[in-house]
């Protein structure tokens, strides 16, 4: 029999991992496959390691992974397709905003030979108008700066092959922008679409402030785009000031030097001022990432591993 890994990403969700059981339990019963689940507790500081502990105690296809804090969603679905075996992976979000029961058509399309099975969310229930929009900017502008293509409103929800899962394990960034992650490995990609759900229970961990270091680290993760602009803008510049002060010198060789000017030189001072801090910004961004990288840090460190088997 095939056999399915199903990694869950958990941070303080102590309210909806025994839903999520529930609900998972339902959809796979069906489905002729060995299937176990590895939760990965990405440092909770509520309840949920012990409810976790609990659910593994009571049902051994439940396993978890716990992590020494909070390293964030990437880190952990990377911890948990690290420690991941089966023939395929499912990664699925534990708030149940990512339905179970799309993981059977996901099987059929792998069974079909597909290695990576993706989740398209065809609307966005419950969230305010202003996040739809700025994730809608935010795909645009990512896709027409980024060499790989990375599809809109696909969250991380999706079915991979051991082919794939091992090929996004072998990227080793410490700046996972696990989307495009996901894209860059290729292999033969199918997309499902489906309504995403409101959050069963608990909070959603993003906040804008969150939302913008993401949309930066997708940015600066897949595309030079920015580094080059800072360089035209530059060269631009440049050539306009080059000009400019030939005008200048030859006019003051014709007419005699004049004094006024002061209005024109500030503007031209600021201006060009501007524009060199936001050219050393963009600098400062791909060099702070490069720093991260080459501290080759580990990417997540694990306090306890208690690995989930195929047998209840
Ligand atoms: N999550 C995590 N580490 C974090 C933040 C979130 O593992 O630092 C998990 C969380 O428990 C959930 C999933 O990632 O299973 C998605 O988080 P959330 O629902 O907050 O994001 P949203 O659905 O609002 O995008
Ligand atoms: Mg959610």
């Amino acid at each position: 029999m095939p056999s399915v890994d199903i990694i869950v990403p958990v941070y303080n969700e102590q309210d909806v991992l025994d839903v999520f059981r529930q609900r998972m339990n339902e959809v796979m019963s069906q489905l002729d496959i060995d299937w176990r689940v590895l939760f990965v507790d990405d440092g909770s500081d509520d309840n949920s390691l012990h409810k976790m502990q609990e659910l593994h105690a009571a049902d051994g296809r439940y396993g978890y992974l716990s992590l020494s804090r909070n390293f964030g969603k990437e880190q952990a679905l990377t911890a948990g397709l690290d420690h991941a075996d089966g023939d395929a992976v499912i990664v699925i979000d534990v708030d149940l905003q990512d339905p179970p029961e799309l993981i059977p058509d996901m099987i059929a399309a792998w069974h079909e030979g597909y290695d990576v099975v993706y989740a398209t969310r065809k609307q966005r229930q419950g969230e305010s108008w202003a996040k739809k929009t700025t994730a809608n900017w935010f795909y645009r502008i990512l896709n027409t700066m980024s060499d790989t293509s990375i599809p809109k409103d696909t969250g991380d929800f999706r079915l991979m092959s051991k082919k794939a899962y091992r090929a996004v394990g072998q990227l080793r960034e410490r700046n996972r922008f696990m989307k495009g992650l996901f894209a860059w490995v290729g292999y033969k990609q199918k997309q499902i679409f489906f309504e995403r759900e409101p959050r069963a229970a608990g909070q959603t961990k993003w906040n804008y402030n969150k939302l913008w270091r993401f949309a930066i680290d997708g940015i600066t993760s897949f595309s030079y785009l920015p580094l080059r602009f800072a360089t035209w803008i530059g060269m631009m510049v440049a050539t306009f000031a080059f000009i400019y002060g030939l005008v200048i010198i030859v006019k003051t060789l014709i007419l005699g030097a004049d004094v006024p000017g002061y209005p024109s030189l500030m503007v031209v001072i600021l201006f060009l001022g501007g524009i060199q801090l936001t050219a050393l910004g963009i600098i400062g961004e791909y060099l702070g990432r490069m720093f991260n990288e080459t501290k080759q840090r580990p990417l997540y460190l694990v306090d306890d591993y208690q690995p989930p088997g195929f047998d209840k």
